[in-house]
C-alpha cells in the first residue's frame, strides 16, 4: 500500500481498530437475518509526508450507496455553524449576485439554502441521489456525481469558474486526494476562494478522539501535510482559522498561486504550533494505540458494571463515530440497549455491526434510563440541554472520550 499523496510506501501503522462494517451501513428489520460486510480498520502514517490514512481495501461505491442515511438539517448545531459562516464568507469576500458559490458535498443543502437567501447564484455538486433530491426540492440546483479535476475542468469551460468554493467535510472522505485537490484549482475563478473545513489531526491525537476514524474517512491532516499537498497542484493556502466544530477543525483559506490574496500571520502560527507539538517527526505517530485502547477498556467497564448492578443504559447519536467505539469494543444490545436519533431516516433501522436499535426520542421517556450515553460528544451541549429531562427520574449522562465521564 501506497501514500494516497505522495506514493511513498507505507509501514508505520497509526492506530489498528481491528474490523467494522462501513459506519453508515444501516441494516432495515429485513436485513438482520443476513451477514454484513466487515473490512480491517487500520491506519498508516506516510514517513515522508505524515499524512495518516486509512488501509484502502473498499469500493468507495460501497461506502457512499444511495441509501445513505445522513442528512445535514438534523443538526441544529451543524445548521448554525453554516449560517455563520455564509454571512461571514459573503462580507469577507464581497460575493454579490453576479458571482458563483460552488459546494462540494452539498448534502441536503444545508449550507447553500443561505447563500441562495441572499441572492447569490449557488450549485451543489453531491453524489448521493437521496441528499441531492432533498437540495432540489429547497430550489438549489445540484449536480448528482463525485467532484474531481475532470469534472472541475468541464464545469470552467462549459459554465464558467466560482468566486467562492466551499468543500467542508470532504476533502478527509476523498479517494483520490490529488484529483480532488487539482480540481480546486481548475475550477477556482483567477481571484477565486475556496474554504475547505476539516478535523485537525493535532486535535484527533490531542484529544483522543479515535472515534472520528472510520473507512469513509480516508485521510487525517496536520497543517503541515495540507498545505503540502494543495501547493501541489498550485493552489495557495493564505489563511487558516481554528474551529471547535467536529471536537477541533481546521479552515483554509486557498486560492491560485498568482491570485492577489495575502498570507496572514496565521500560517506562520500554525505551522510553529505544530512543530512544537512534534507533528514533524514520526515519534508523534507512534503511541496512539495504547490511548485508544484504554479509552475503549474504561468504556466497556463501565457498561458491564453498570449492567451488573441493574442499571439501565441507552445511547444517543446514531454517528458514525458511536459505531466505531461500539463496534472497536464490541458492544452490543444487551450493554446498551437501543440508541436514540433526531433523524426519521434512521429510526427503525440497526446500527451496522452492533445491530442495535435506533429509535426515537420518545422512548427515553418511556423506558426512564439510567444513563444516556452522548456517542457524538461533539454536540454534548445540545444533546444534555434537550434531554434535561433525565434528570426528573436521577438519569445521568455519559461520555467516552477523551475519557469516561459521568455527569
Ligand atoms: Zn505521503
Amino acid at each position: 500500500m501506497k501514500c494516497r499523496f505522495c506514493q511513498t510506501p507505507l509501514h508505520a501503522v497509526f492506530l489498528d481498530l481491528g474490523s467494522a462494517p462501513p459506519s453508515n451501513a444501516f441494516l432495515n428489520a429485513d436485513e438482520l437475518n443476513a451477514p454484513e460486510m466487515y473490512f480491517p480498520l487500520r491506519l498508516y502514517t506516510c514517513s515522508e509526508c505524515h499524512l495518516v490514512q486509512v488501509d484502502e481495501v473498499q469500493k468507495h461505491d460501497a461506502l457512499f450507496s444511495g441509501d445513505y442515511v445522513y442528512f445535514s438539517s438534523y443538526s441544529r448545531t451543524w445548521l448554525a455553524h453554516a449560517e455563520r459562516y455564509v454571512a461571514r464568507t459573503v462580507e469577507r469576500l464581497g460575493l454579490d449576485p453576479n458571482s458563483l458559490v460552488m459546494e462540494i458535498a452539498s448534502n441536503d443543502g444545508y449550507l447553500l439554502q443561505y447563500v441562495k437567501a441572499r441572492g447569490i447564484p449557488c450549485i451543489g455538486i453531491e453524489p448521493t441521489a437521496g441528499t441531492a433530491a432533498a437540495a432540489r426540492e429547497r430550489g438549489i440546483e445540484t449536480i448528482e456525481q463525485f467532484f474531481g479535476e475532470r469534472f472541475a475542468r468541464e464545469f470552467a469551460a462549459t459554465r464558467r469558474t466560482a468566486d467562492l468554493v466551499i468543500a467542508n467535510n470532504v476533502l478527509a472522505h476523498v479517494p483520490d486526494l490529488n484529483d480532488f485537490v487539482a480540481g480546486l484549482g481548475a475550477v477556482l475563478a483567477p481571484n477565486g476562494v475556496v474554504t475547505v473545513e476539516f478535523p485537525h489531526l493535532l486535535q484527533l491525537v490531542a484529544q483522543r478522539q479515535f472515534d472520528t476514524i472510520y473507512h469513509e474517512h480516508f485521510s487525517y491532516f496536520s497543517f503541515h501535510t495540507a498545505q503540502r499537498v494543495f501547493a501541489a497542484h498550485g493552489v495557495r493556502i493564505w489563511d487558516v482559522e481554528e474551529l471547535p466544530t467536529h471536537g477541533g477543525s481546521l479552515r483554509l483559506w486557498a486560492c491560485q498561486d498568482n491570485a492577489t490574496h495575502r498570507d496572514t500571520p496565521a500560517i506562520a502560527a500554525l505551522l510553529a504550533k505544530e512543530s512544537a507539538a512534534g507533528m514533524l517527526a514520526m515519534d508523534y505517530y507512534h503511541g496512539f494505540q495504547p490511548l485508544a485502547d484504554g479509552i475503549k477498556n474504561d468504556f466497556l467497564a463501565f457498561l458491564i458494571d453498570a449492567k451488573r448492578n441493574g442499571k439501565q443504559v441507552v445511547g444517543y447519536g446514531a454517528a458514525a463515530k458511536g459505531n466505531t467505539l461500539l463496534n472497536y469494543a464490541g458492544v452490543r444490545s444487551d450493554l446498551l440497549g437501543y440508541v436514540v436519533d433526531a433523524s426519521p431516516h434512521k429510526q427503525g433501522r440497526y446500527l451496522p455491526g452492533s445491530r442495535i436499535p435506533v429509535v426515537a426520542e420518545s422512548r427515553i421517556r418511556e423506558s426512564r434510563p439510567d444513563f444516556v450515553v452522548i456517542l457524538p460528544w461533539n454536540l454534548r451541549e445540545e444533546i444534555t440541554s434537550q434531554l434535561a429531562y433525565i434528570r426528573e427520574w436521577g438519569g445521568k449522562f455519559a461520555t467516552a472520550i477523551p475519557q469516561l465521564a459521568l455527569s
